[in-house]
């Protein structure tokens, strides 16, 4: 009865992030989460499932970490919060600062808080921005982005993100965002040639996609991208928001690159959800141009920037990821996924593409003709896996047809087996029914 009232407050209260008519109006709240212990979740019908995205693929170090449980009541007892702005510091902001410095291994040496990863970019674009009005060129403003990008939903990352639909969901965006195939360094030359680079501040990409439908770049890619933005002055940001923190299997996906950026956004990872914090990394240069602002204020802040109790949580955090090797295992459980899903692939005609770079993977779906089936198969089969014990995504975005998955970066070659065999066991159910 509990349960059955949860559903019914769930339905008349709740508006879903990313909710489906179709799924709440019907039938309520397909999980009610109570419990997590590593990359299993229980929800309150006692039913236990394989956490495959890393919830929103950040819950690097899995779930049930009773050490940052306990370093977040420590700071939260003695002291939660306390204002950022100005001169005013906290021990945990400061100390958070200097070990992301020491992390991005570049020249990436200083740290903007927010509390999430489009606050991450909406600050990006904004410091881009307010970067070339010190430098005296006020009229580079537009920031390019890449077709399939994803990066976040407040009013600039929205305007930033590639994937249509969630433009489209808005009827009015904010000005000076232009779009690059997600492939093609040819592309973004000719765009800065057609618009004028003194008019562009920055091109911001994903190491590899991932609310796109994990779409990984071409070795050479980032190399190319980085020359174009050198030659014409251009900043280079990544949003390492799904990529930081071990996914990939390094500590940032752009180190599979070889090139480095003028600034990187980053959020869920660097807490594995375990608090609210994201940020934008500057290098050296940068942050010495706001030292000497002209204005006398940076008049870009949050109330939650350096938040005391999600800076504690996050050095915890690292601290795990290191310790433990998260990233050497991330690389090669990824080689695990990766063969599993190509051992998938061997056995079902429907399996098209998959791929994969550490535990971020994807797995495409394809007629006999091996063209997209007219109705997509995939939310069929991320069904089936959901009642069979693994959560996976299905996207579908731009005629797409595609599973992602993505585990905690803790995760064992055992449980990569019974992921790949809810995967197939679900694959197969559904082929069964698909009139081929
Ligand atoms: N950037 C990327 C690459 C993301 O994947 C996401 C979220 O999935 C965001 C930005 C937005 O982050 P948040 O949902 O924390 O605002």
């Amino acid at each position: 009865d509990d349960i059955r009232e949860l559903e019914e407050l769930d339905k008349n209260h709740f508006l879903h992030p990313t909710s489906s008519i179709q799924q709440q109006q019907d039938a309520g709240p397909s999980f009610i989460f109570k419990e997590g212990r590593g990359v299993y979740l229980e929800d309150v019908k006692g039913k236990i499932v394989i956490d495959g995205m890393s919830s929103l693929w950040n819950v690097n170090v899995g779930h049930g970490r009773s050490e940052i449980g306990e370093v977040a009541k420590e700071q939260m007892t003695k002291l939660a919060y306390s204002s950022c702005f100005a001169t005013f510091s906290n021990e945990p902001a400061i100390r958070l600062s200097a070990k992301l410095a020491e992390l991005a291994s570049s020249d990436l040496m200083a740290t903007f808080f927010t509390s999430g990863g489009s606050e991450a970019n909406d600050s990006a674009y904004k410091l881009a921005r307010h970067y070339w009005m010190l430098k005296g060129k006020p009229e580079r403003k537009k920031i390019i982005s890449r077709t399939k990008s994803y990066h976040g939903v407040s009013m600039g990352a929205t305007s930033a993100t590639g994937l249509k639909p969630f433009r489209e969901f808005s009827s009015s965006l904010a000005p000076d965002f232009y779009y690059v195939d997600h492939v093609e360094p040819v592309m973004l030359r000719e765009l800065i040639e057609a618009e004028g680079p003194e008019t562009i501040a920055a091109f911001i990409a994903e190491p590899v996609q991932g609310a796109g439908g994990v779409h990984i770049a071409p070795a050479t890619y980032f190399k190319e991208v980085k020359e174009i933005c050198v030659e014409n002055e251009i900043l280079f940001i990544t949003d390492e928001v799904i990529t930081g923190f071990g996914r990939t299997g390094k500590w940032f996906g752009i180190e599979h690159y070889g090139v480095t950026p003028d600034m990187m956004c980053f959020a869920k990872g660097v807490t594995s959800g375990y608090a609210q914090l994201g940020g934008v990394m500057l290098t050296e240069q940068i942050h010495e141009e706001f030292k000497k602002l002209s204005t006398g204020t940076l008049l870009h802040g949050y109330t939650y920037s350096g938040h005391a109790m999600a800076c504690a949580v996050a050095l915890k955090n690292l601290e795990l990821i290191e310790t433990e090797n998260l990233i050497g295992n991330a690389e090669s459980m990824g080689k695990e996924l990766l063969a599993g899903l190509m051992w998938i692939q061997a056995n079902h005609k429907i399996v098209g593409e998959v791929r994969g770079l550490g535990l971020m993977a994807a797995i495409e779906f394809v007629d006999e003709d091996q063209k997209k089936f007219q109705t997509p198969v995939s939310p069929l089969i991320v069904n089936e896996a959901a009642k069979r014990g693994l959560i996976c995504r299905s996207v579908i975005f731009d005629g797409q047809d595609t599973i992602v998955i993505a585990p905690p970066l803790i995760i064992t070659k055992e449980e990569i087996g019974n992921l790949i065999r809810i995967l197939d066991d679900s694959i197969k159910e559904i082929e069964g029914k698909i009139p081929l």
